[in-house]
């Protein structure tokens, strides 16, 4: 099964972008994920074809029609009924790894791409969407935050990035920022490799890493230090809720 990338977005000359090349444009090419922007404007039903309209109680700006959104949601879950239907917003549930890797495990993602002011408040309650941020500041439209959200998902996917990174050390995978990593030369403007690193004694190493890991994490990231001890104290929570339901929900909560 393919991971079906499908966006729908007023500009879907964005997709694949950035995505076509590198890594992810290799695996696009040898098909481990399929990209299929969806103009939404296709589903405007006047003759000026308008997707947007102005804020209702006033106010600056332009918001996107329920009526469109609720056409062009509804194609694409006809295209793709399992994948779950993320719509990008700044107070949105915030891209983690967590939930990268669960939507990476799943037949792929729809995502709603806001522009202007955002979205009608009511496709919300009206269609089954997860609203997801990519960071507490506003872009001028959701198609950065899709590419930044599908580039995390496609590394991970089975054959994307090789044999030689399984992506487990990487930061956030252990809840623990990443180790500092360094390559020859050996001496660098009179720095050197930290000598344990060139000890060739892999116990010490992984003893060293550990621990840099762990201060860089206390230092550079409370937030993750406070969540990462809380997790060690608390026991493991097997009863993590599974849902039965068709569509691929990704259960993280945070
Ligand atoms: N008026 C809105 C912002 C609209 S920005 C507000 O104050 O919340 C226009 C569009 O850009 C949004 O609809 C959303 O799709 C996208 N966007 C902006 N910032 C984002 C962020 N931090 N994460 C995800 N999407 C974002």
């Amino acid at each position: 099964m393919t991971f079906t990338a499908q966006i729908l977005t007023l500009y879907p000359e964005m997709f694949p972008g950035p995505l076509g090349t590198s890594l992810a444009g290799r695996a696009l090419a040898e098909g481990k994920w399929a990209c299929n922007p969806i103009q939404m404007r296709d589903f405007a039903t006047d003759k000026h074809r308008s997707v947007d309209d102005t804020p209702a109680g006033g106010g600056a700006g332009m918001v996107l029609k329920p009526d469109i959104l609720g056409l062009a949601v509804d194609h694409a879950l006809a295209l793709a009924p399992q994948a779950p239907v993320i719509a990008m917003t700044p107070r949105g549930k915030p891209l983690t790894q967590k939930l990268v890797r669960e939507l990476a495990q799943g037949p792929g993602v729809t995502i709603l791409c806001g522009r202007f002011e955002g979205f009608d408040e009511r496709i919300f309650a009206a269609r089954p969407i997860i609203e997801v941020s990519i960071g507490d500041y506003i872009l001028s439209g959701g198609e950065m935050g899709a590419l930044v959200l599908l580039d995390a998902c496609i590394r991970l996917l089975p054959g994307v990035m090789g044999a030689a990174s399984s992506g487990d050390d990487e930061s956030f995978e252990s809840g623990l920022l990443e180790y500092p990593q360094y390559t020859r030369p050996v001496e660098w403007e009179g720095r050197m490799i930290p000598e344990v690193l060139r000890s060739g004694d892999h116990a010490k190493i992984d003893a060293w890493r550990k621990r840099q890991a762990e201060d860089d994490t206390r230092l550079r990231r409370p937030d993750l230090w406070e969540r990462h001890i809380g997790a060690r104290v608390q026991p493991p929570s097997g009863a993590r809720r599974q849902t039965k339901e068709k569509r691929h929900e990704p259960h993280s909560d945070d």
